[in-house]
């Protein structure tokens, strides 16, 4: 009985080396070779970045521009953000990536207000790893200068796991962008842990409601969850921006909520730099 046993345990021991499956090595291959294609990516211009507007509930404004990288590769095509930034986090890429979509979408802001004459805020995706970068910091007063965007005008889309770190670093960083007047906003609320109490440890700017919860709120079932986040937020001073709005039903809903912005399809999608002063012109104001 005893062999048996250990015969076993030698058996499931072996079935923890599951990576050496052909199909796994394949994956690592994949992503190994995809980093090394997105690793010149920048150089070979296969990166641009689509911005989609960002608009007032109450007034029905563009205010600003969320900017989402997109990569065309020779090699693979159009790759989705989804599946190119985690291997860029992986990589340290996305170091050198995130840098050049911070650089490029201030300038390219700058320029669109400068054509609409009026001054508009742009948010950009920040991954964990950014944070943990000792260039980070400079990278967006560079930005800022270069560009000569307001610190104000900029805001920082962080993930709840960036708040989560228990590295005094982190938060360290995070108020001292603060304290420059950059805006800090929690992306995906409510995909994840979720929880308030965190904002009591960082105080954030801006919460963007998770486009899951935004789907289903028509139908209601997510209906009371969404309310709780825009009362709970507004009562810790917090702004709060709809993700994934397709309709007008669910703008009415968000709108006689109080929720502060929304952002989807309904106005619409991201859209390449030459598009986006027509962009704007075009959701107008109702
Ligand atoms: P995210 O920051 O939550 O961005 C919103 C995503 O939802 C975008 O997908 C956008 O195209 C999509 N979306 C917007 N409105 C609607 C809508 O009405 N309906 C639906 N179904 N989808 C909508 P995208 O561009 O594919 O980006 C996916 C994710 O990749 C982003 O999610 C963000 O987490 C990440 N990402 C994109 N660009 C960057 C970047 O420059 N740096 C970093 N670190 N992450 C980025
Ligand atoms: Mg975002
Ligand atoms: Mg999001
Ligand atoms: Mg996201």
């Amino acid at each position: 009985h005893a062999d048996t046993a250990m015969y076993q345990a030698k058996a499931s021991g072996r079935n923890n080396f599951q990576w050496f499956h052909p199909k796994m090595l394949d994956e690592t291959n994949d992503r190994m070779t995809m980093a090394s294609a997105l690793r010149h990516a920048i150089s070979a211009r296969e990166l641009s970045i689509a911005y989609q507007p960002q608009v007032d509930l109450r007034t029905g404004r563009v205010e600003g521009f969320e900017a989402l990288a997109r990569w065309r590769s020779r090699e693979y095509g159009s790759v989705p953000p989804d599946q190119f930034i985690p291997v860029a986090e992986d990589s340290g890429m996305i170091v050198q990536l995130g840098g050049w979509v911070l650089r490029r979408a201030c300038r390219d802001v700058a320029s669109f207000q400068r054509v609409l004459g009026r001054p508009l805020k742009l948010a950009v995706n920040v991954s964990p790893r950014q944070f943990r970068s000792s260039s980070w910091f400079a990278e967006v007063v560079g930005a800022l200068k270069d560009s000569g965007l307001q610190p104000s005008q900029l805001e920082l889309e962080i993930t709840e796991g960036i708040l989560m770190d228990d590295r005094w670093e982190v938060l360290d960083l995070l108020s001292s962008l603060r304290d420059l007047g950059i805006s800090i906003a929690v992306d995906d609320f409510g995909r994840g842990y979720s929880s308030l109490a965190y904002l009591t440890r960082f105080p954030v700017d801006k919460l963007k409601i998770d486009r899951s919860f935004i789907r289903e709120i028509v139908a209601e079932s997510h209906a009371p969850i969404v309310d709780a986040i825009i009362v709970m937020g507004h009562a810790l001073g917090v702004s709060i921006v709809a993700e994934g709005v397709e309709s007008r039903d669910q703008e009415h809903y968000l709108r006689s909520r109080g929720c502060d912005e929304a952002q989807g399809y309904l106005y619409s999608a991201g859209v390449p730099a030459e598009d986006a002063v027509r962009t704007v012109q075009a959701i107008g104001v109702f």
